[in-house]
């Protein structure tokens, strides 16, 4: 095999690919995974024996801290293939700061940048053929952080496993998403874990998803937990309001996730000419927006779908829709990033990194 491995990270080849067992026309998002894995564990003190080995099992002890306090932190990255096979990350410097400060804030210790990077261009070479090319197509890459150490007393772990898993992603269409806006429950708090992506937070968020999905809803938009008036996340996704043409978005707090779709938007819009405010939102002025019929688009981005527009809106059991409107800011940056994404745009924010 023609690829280049470093000499610090050791690799155990796979016997046989089983590329041919998935139907690439019909992907389940997250449910296939590539031949490789990468596994690197830290204990006494350090990160140690970083090792790319087919994908398998893990065997943990069940006392493993990560069972018991959820001491966990993941990211969600994506690698696209262009009309000529190369391969492209978006942002990846991005998504290596941010699990290390989610890490940080989940008292895990943080990965080093350069085994991060070996380890994923590495097994991108070896995995290759499961990114096809064709717009929409991706690799979908999700390196996480648990604590391995066996015991149950409540203290950070003093062992962890950093992982990487690819699986093969096809595009994503939301269809019309109808959204409940959240008058009881929290996705975080000040103070809290809502700024990292901490395995926790989704857990916390499904109980009331469920509830919203009982009511005919697929989302929840998350609000303030003070006082649940400022609109602050959609889901799993960073929310956009587009008011008459001024785009607006919750600033990033203690609550808000930092996303890298988020400011890529941002810059764009920008760019283009578009007003984009970063401030508090309140639930009033929403309401008072789509009476007024100034209220355009609502829309959630993020690494997975890019950006997913709302059609309706509920609140206090009123729910508000969303006429259907022509050169959507949703549809028109969504394109624009994905050509940045697919190298078939000129790159002028250095976003794109090559994969060779
Ligand atoms: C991951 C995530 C996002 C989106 O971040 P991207 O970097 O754009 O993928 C937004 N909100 C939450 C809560 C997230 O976990």
């Amino acid at each position: 095999m023609s690829t280049k491995i470093s000499h610090t990270i050791s690799v155990k080849h796979i016997e046989k690919s089983r590329i041919n067992e998935v139907d690439f026309n019909n992907l389940i998002f997250g449910n296939d995974f590539t031949d490789y894995m990468f596994e690197c564990d830290f204990r006494n003190g350090s990160w140690g024996n970083p090792t790319i080995k087919p994908f398998g099992n893990l065997s943990i002890s069940p006392a493993a801290k990560v069972f018991h306090y959820g001491q966990a932190v993941f990211e969600g990255m994506k690698a696209y293939k262009d009309e000529q096979g190369k391969i492209w990350l978006f942002r990846p410097e991005d998504n290596f700061n941010r699990i290390n400060k989610s890490s940080k804030r989940l008292a895990i210790p943080e990965f080093p940048k350069e085994i991060f990077f070996e380890a994923l261009e590495s097994m991108l070479l070896l995995d290759k053929d499961w990114i096809k090319p064709g717009f929409g197509n991706s690799l979908y890459i999700r390196p996480f952080v648990i604590a391995t150490e066996s015991g149950v007393s409540a203290s950070p772990s003093s062992e962890y496993k950093f992982m990487i898993l690819f699986s093969p992603a096809q595009a994503y269409y939301s269809g019309d998403v109808k959204v409940v806006i959240a008058e009881h429950f929290s996705r975080s708090a000040d103070g809290g874990v809502g700024a990292a992506k901490a395995a926790g937070n989704y857990a916390a968020q499904f109980y009331p998803t469920n509830l919203a999905k009982e009511q005919g809803f697929h989302q929840v938009i998350w609000t303030d937990s003070n006082e649940h008036k400022y609109l602050e996340e959609a889901g799993t996704m960073n929310v956009f309001f587009r008011i008459n043409d001024t785009l607006i978005t919750a600033p990033i707090s203690d609550r808000i996730l930092d996303g890298i779709t988020r400011k890529s938007l941002i810059a764009l819009a920008k760019r283009d000419g578009i007003t984009v405010e970063e401030r508090r939102i309140t639930i009033q002025e929403l309401i008072e927006a789509s009476k007024n019929n100034a209220l355009k688009e609502i829309f959630g981005t993020g690494t997975a779908a890019v950006i997913s527009p709302v059609s309706d809106f509920s609140h206090q059991q009123v729910v508000y829709h969303l006429p259907k409107i022509s050169n959507s800011f949703a549809t028109i940056f969504k394109t624009k990033l994905m050509e940045i994404q697919y190298n078939k745009s000129e790159d002028t924010f250095g976003w794109r990194y090559p994969v060779e």
